[in-house]
């Protein structure tokens, strides 16, 4: 039997609610497929910060490199908000992110016909909206040298290698090839010379792959576009700061934050999380929305273990749910047939994934 381990990292607020619908689902589609997953538990942020006094003890990195995937849920909350920087359950993340090496985060945008009225924008111009937004994580203006605050003057770096640019390009176009072979390459180019190394390597890595349009886009035009006609993308590939930006931007097409799953990968490891964060107010009351934890969980096992099946049972099964116009409290004014708690929600995507 095929055999995984994953790390669980629950985190703080509604992090212990979603990550348990998240193993709900994974133990229901591990059993259909015959692999097995055993899991070890982590510490990270608020909830690492109260039992050792530090967002981020050395075991939990231990326990992440030791497993075949983290899973994460969120981390932070007001109790620890007044701590020093280094303190913080933030600085626990980034630190994990770092440790990990996750250089290329992942966020898949798709838009369910059934909350196309979920969103801000028109449901004409929305509807069918699938695409995925490819960010350089660990480089960039946020790690560039030098950087400082003096006096009346502060200033950043941004920096990239053709290194750094070739592997994140190589990680666009691979995924590009299993969706619709097309990758939209965002920069500056006509102001920055950082850009133009990246649109220059972005070419070279292109041509290993003939079978897949390249096209580039300056960020001031791509985040209108986005808005204007998102389906015109498929696979958007950026750095870390315009990555940043877009990602948000692209995540309110979809309607709720509780929807949109996301993946951090590098050369070895991977981590599994939803994009939003751990929602003091709504924790524990059993409202919190577990689909962006859920489809993070399928995510996983497509990237990390090429389980596709699992993955796919997955994901038709939130599609299900959501069809027969199940809903948790965010989404309950759009289209609801019942609104279900978090852990209703859970139970149900896991068996209709186990029925597919
Ligand atoms: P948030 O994403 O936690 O919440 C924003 C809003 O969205 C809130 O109204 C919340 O109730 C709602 N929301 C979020 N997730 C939801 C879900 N699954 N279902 C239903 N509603 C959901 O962002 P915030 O309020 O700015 O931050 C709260 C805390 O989370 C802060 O301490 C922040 O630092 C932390 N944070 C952590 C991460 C992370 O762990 N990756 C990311 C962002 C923020």
């Amino acid at each position: 039997m095929r055999k995984y381990t994953v790390a669980l990292i629950k985190g703080d607020g509604i992090g212990p609610e979603i990550i348990d619908e998240a193993v709900k689902v994974l133990d229901a589609v591990s059993v259909k497929e015959g692999f097995e997953i055993a899991y070890k538990e982590a510490l990270l942020g608020g909830a690492a910060i109260d039992v050792t006094g530090e967002p981020i003890p050395p075991e939990t990195i231990e326990i992440a490199k030791s497993c075949d995937a983290v899973l994460f849920g969120a981390i932070g909350g007001p109790k620890w908000d007044n701590l020093p920087r280094d303190k913080r359950p933030e600085t626990g993340l980034l630190k994990l992110r770092k440790a990990l090496e996750v250089f290329a985060n992942l966020r898949p945008v798709q838009v369910y016909d059934e909350l196309l009225n979920a969103s801000t924008l028109k449901p004409e111009v929305l509807k069918g909206t699938d695409l995925l937004v490819v960010r350089e994580l660990i480089g960039g203006i946020y790690f560039g040298q030098p950087r400082g605050y003096e006096g009346d003057r502060a200033y950043n770096t941004m920096v990239y290698t053709k290194d750094e640019v070739r592997r994140i390009a190589k990680v666009a176009f691979e995924i590009a090839r299993k969706r619709n072979r097309k990758v939209t390459s965002v920069d500056k180019a006509n102001v920055l010379e950082v850009s133009q190394l990246w649109r220059d390597t972005v070419e070279e890595v292109a041509k290993e792959y003939e079978d897949v349009r390249l096209e580039h886009i300056y960020i001031d035009n791509a985040a209108m576009q986005l808005i204007r006609d998102p389906r015109q993308f498929d696979v958007i590939l950026t750095g870390n700061i315009f990555g940043d930006i877009l990602s948000d931007e692209a995540s309110m097409l979809s309607g709720s934050i509780g929807l949109l799953p996301s993946a951090s990968i590098g050369e070895k490891y991977g981590l599994y999380e939803p994009i939003h964060g751990s929602a003091p107010d709504i924790a524990e009351q059993g409202i919190a929305n577990p689909i962006a934890t859920i489809a993070s969980a399928a995510m996983m096992l497509r990237f990390q273990f090429s389980e596709e099946r699992a993955a796919d049972r997955i994901e038709q099964a939130i599609k299900q749910v959501l069809k027969e116009g199940y809903r948790t409290k965010d989404l309950s004014s759009f289209d609801a047939k019942e609104v279900v708690t978090t852990s209703e929600m859970g139970s149900l995507i896991a068996q209709y994934a186990s029925q597919i």
